[in-house]
């Protein structure tokens, strides 16, 4: 031990002050695979926190697809894409997911998170600037600081506050993007993207959307937010994740296809990070080959979702505005919300409570997240608890 002790009691003071906020997280871990239950804490659990949208992560087919490929690849890429990582099954995967999506090119990167540190940096700089949805995801934070340019937020979701920034800041800089989640991961609300577009184009800026949440999801059988609002060939990029609806893990970019290429020599984790694993890129290609045979798994995710939504507001919990199977149940207060949470974890409920800073201070919440996985008695278990525990806590009459 070389470190002097006093230098890391701010840790341990940080954390202490986490816990006496009611904001330190408690980490759960998982003994079995993904699905409407889990073995969590060695215990049995209805699963209403993972955003295993479609139920593939645990999908027998998708399992079949990872293992015929690893008997003929191997595992690991052993290198960064521009050097000896790149395999056909990775080329393979950027054409059906430029496909899938109706876009014109995409480039896979490791994870959704990376393909957006990865591009905002590579599309702006320092004489640039990024107009941001007050709300976006921590990743096209992270991107945007990374990139030096000029963040300029505007107000949620809304095109008037854009507007008003457009008019007052973009004659100052040289190139602009305008960037937001399709779907808003906390409130389950969604971009309104075709005014949006309308602002990039008549101001000369980049559109950028993070499909995150809306793969596998909204459109027709699950080709995005783009698709949903038939904005296909109008939005420069797409950000799209395979950890959530695809069951699997990785990121791509789907979009322009001069801007895919630009990204194959300057996205820096494309070029210093190594590729996708075969086992996840096979794995990703068919969740692809699944969603384009049938819309049935998202079908079910829809019906789930209305019936899930409706029976709790009508037990009279908050749901807040999603417009998606993202079911906030709004509580407020930080210490109640981690209260609620525990004791649905007694009565065999997992449901995260979500706090600060993943959402501002006084808006806490248990997001629930259905599934298809989710059969119409898992759903009625959970509302029973629910109501059981919302009445208890006196947060229902
Ligand atoms: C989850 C999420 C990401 C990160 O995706 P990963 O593939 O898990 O890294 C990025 N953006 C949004 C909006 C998300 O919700």
């Amino acid at each position: 031990m070389n470190t002097n002790p006093q230098t890391l009691t701010w840790v341990d003071n940080s954390i202490r002050e986490l816990k006496d906020q009611g904001l330190f997280t408690t980490i759960r871990t998982l003994s079995s695979p993904q699905g409407a239950w889990l073995v969590v804490d060695g215990r049995d659990v209805l699963n209403f926190c993972s955003n295993n949208y479609l139920g593939l992560a645990n999908d027998k087919r998708i399992v079949k697809a990872a293992r015929k490929a690893m008997k003929h690849y191997g595992v690991g890429p052993a290198a960064v894409r521009t050097i000896a990582g790149t395999m056909d099954l990775h080329i393979e995967l950027e054409s059906r997911l430029a496909a899938f999506k109706e876009a014109e090119a995409a480039i896979l990167f490791q994870s959704g998170f990376t393909a957006n540190i990865a591009t905002i940096p590579a599309l702006v700089g320092r004489d640039d600037a990024i107009f941001s949805d007050a709300l976006n995801h921590a990743s096209i934070i992270d991107g945007c600081r990374l990139s030096r340019a000029k963040i300029i937020a505007y107000a949620h979701n809304d095109p008037d506050n854009l507007r008003e920034q457009l008019v007052a800041h973009r004659d100052t800089f040289d190139k602009a993007l305008i960037v937001t989640d399709g779907v808003f991961s906390m409130d389950g609300d969604i971009a309104p993207l075709p005014a949006l577009q309308a602002l990039a184009e008549e101001f000369g800026c980049m559109f950028m959307v993070d499909d995150a949440h809306g793969e596998g999801v909204m459109g027709q059988g699950g080709r995005g937010i783009v698709h949903h609002y038939g904005l296909q060939g109008k939005v420069d990029v797409e950000i799209g994740t395979m950890s959530k609806a695809f069951g699997v893990v990785g990121g791509y970019v789907a979009g322009n296809a001069a801007i895919v290429a630009w990204l194959r020599q300057r996205g820096r984790p494309f070029l210093f990070s190594s590729a996708m694993t075969v086992p996840d890129t096979a794995a990703c290609l068919e969740a692809v080959n699944i969603l384009e045979e049938s819309t049935e798994l998202v079908d079910r995710l829809w019906d789930n979702a209305r019936y899930f939504k409706a029976e709790m507001q009508r037990l009279g919990f908050d749901t807040g505005q999603s417009v998606t199977p993202i079911t906030p149940v709004m509580l407020g207060d930080e210490k109640l919300t981690q209260m609620f949470s525990r004791r649905l974890f007694e009565e065999g409920v997992f449901g995260t409570a979500i706090a600060f800073p993943t959402v501002a201070l006084g808006k806490a919440r248990i997001r629930v997240m259905i599934s298809a996985a989710h059969s119409r008695s898992d759903l009625d278990r959970g509302l029973e608890i629910f109501g059981n525990v919302g009445r208890e806590l006196g947060v229902l009459a």
